[in-house]
């Protein structure tokens, strides 16, 4: 390592943290990455890649090998019990911009081709998590869990909604995260012949929902089940404790139909079985000090979104950017935090609450198939665009080195 370099200790190996390192090492940062799972975390179902989000991957020069792992996807149905078609919006319903976007990867995917992007010159400590972070005005000493103590230039929070940076240098989780009443299990299960390229929802009453969609092998489908917790009920699940999780989903979805018991039977197997709450994260202020947060850590705008990734790549962007040299760190983050705010903003209002996507009841449902029957047609259209136009509402500076 050259002396002179300045050090950045990024927390997090997924979208925002890997799309970050990229960037901060084209600045001539040298960069540590700690991640608390054994190698970047696999799974999830498809992320969109839209807007700004798709410029960064561009200006990365990774939209061609972006749209070589792409899904095919031919759009979004909603089913009933018996699997009849209620309502449906195919891919270019909205040139390629709406729910589905033209460029839909499947999460592990895009975290592999960051991987795999940025080679040799990364120090990796996987396994491990940050538990101590004390500040000076130059510089910030680190302690790990497993690793040596370590000094830093800057450290950069990208670990997610439950963000240990986060914790650490701003404060409570229960201050920051607001949870959406909303949980989610993703994973793989084996393929369903009749999805056709399409990606399949079944809404229950109850706020209850399964869905399918194609994965990325013929032999394989990405599956999510979700369910909404009544006002004020909280679910006593260990967040680490697969077990319980899966007792959950069984409680909940016990007895309903269309293709739930198999997947049911799939959650209990699969190797990259996930399983959170969904929550927005709202913080007034993105830095403190030479500590900075970025993507779900910073401002998760949930999946309901659909703009996860794009805040993430976005953030990651402007505040390499911004930091440039590194020699003025309190204006480089200011000014990332003033440039990308309301773009989070946007975000999170489109995300809205869970009832959209997760009705109570059969007349809810209805209504919610109803509104996406007529969301490519006039009056509803007009609104659905501005909604999706969100997705590049900011202009990206020009950082490239040169
Ligand atoms: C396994 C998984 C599956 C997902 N599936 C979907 C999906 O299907 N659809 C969707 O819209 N969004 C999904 N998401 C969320 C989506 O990836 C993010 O909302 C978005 O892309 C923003 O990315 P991010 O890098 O900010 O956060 P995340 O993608 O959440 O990444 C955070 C990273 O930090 C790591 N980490 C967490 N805690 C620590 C710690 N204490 N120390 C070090 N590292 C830590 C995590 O292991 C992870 O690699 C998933 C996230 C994960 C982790």
């Amino acid at each position: 390592m050259n002396m002179n370099e300045r050090r950045v200790l990024i927390s997090g190996a997924s979208i925002a943290g890997l799309a970050c390192a990229y960037w901060l090492r084209r600045h001539g940062f040298s960069v540590t990455i700690v991640e608390i799972a054994p190698s970047p975390r696999p799974g999830g179902q498809a992320v969109d890649l839209r807007g700004a989000g798709r410029t960064v991957i561009d200006r990365m020069g990774l939209l061609n090998g972006a749209r070589a792992i792409g899904l095919e996807q031919a759009g979004m149905s909603w089913v009933d019990a018996h699997g009849q078609t209620r309502a449906a919006m195919p891919t270019d319903a909205f040139g390629g911009e709406g729910f589905i976007s033209e460029i839909e990867i499947l999460r592990g995917d895009l975290v592999d081709l960051l991987y795999q992007q940025l080679g040799d010159g990364i120090e990796w400590i996987f396994n491990d998590t940050i538990t101590e972070l004390a500040q000076s005005s130059n510089y910030v000493n680190v302690t790990f869990r497993g690793a040596r103590p370590q000094r830093f230039d800057f450290v950069i929070g990208a670990d997610g909604l439950h963000s240990a940076v986060r914790t650490a240098a701003f404060g409570r989780e229960e201050d920051f995260v607001h949870p959406l009443g909303l949980y989610t299990a993703w994973f793989t299960a084996p393929a369903f012949e009749e999805l056709d390229n399409w990606y399949q929802l079944y809404n229950h009453t109850g706020g209850l929902v399964a869905s399918i969609r194609p994965g990325s092998q013929p032999s394989e489908s990405k599956a999510a089940l979700s369910f909404r917790t009544r006002p004020g009920e909280r679910v006593g699940h260990d967040r680490r404790d697969r077990a319980s999780q899966i007792a959950l989903l069984e409680d909940r979805f016990g007895g309903v139909g269309w293709h739930v018991p198999r997947l049911l039977e799939a959650a209990r197997s699969a190797s990259d079985f996930s399983f959170d709450e969904m929550g927005k994260v709202q913080l007034s202020r993105w830095w403190n000090g030479r500590i900075a947060l970025i993507g779900d850590a910073a401002a998760c705008p949930t999946p309901l979104s659909g703009l996860g990734t794009s805040v993430a790549l976005v953030g990651a962007y402007v505040l390499a950017g911004e930091l440039g040299d590194g020699s003025d760190h309190a204006a480089a983050f200011a000014a990332y935090d003033r440039l990308v705010r309301p773009y989070v903003e946007g975000a999170q209002q489109l995300a809205g609450g869970p009832g959209g996507y997760a009705p109570m009841t059969a007349l809810a449902i209805r209504f919610m198939q109803a509104s996406m029957s007529w969301a490519t047609r006039w009056p509803m259209r007009g609104f659905m665009e501005k909604q999706f136009s969100k997705a590049s509402d900011i202009d990206l500076p020009d950082y490239t080195p040169a």
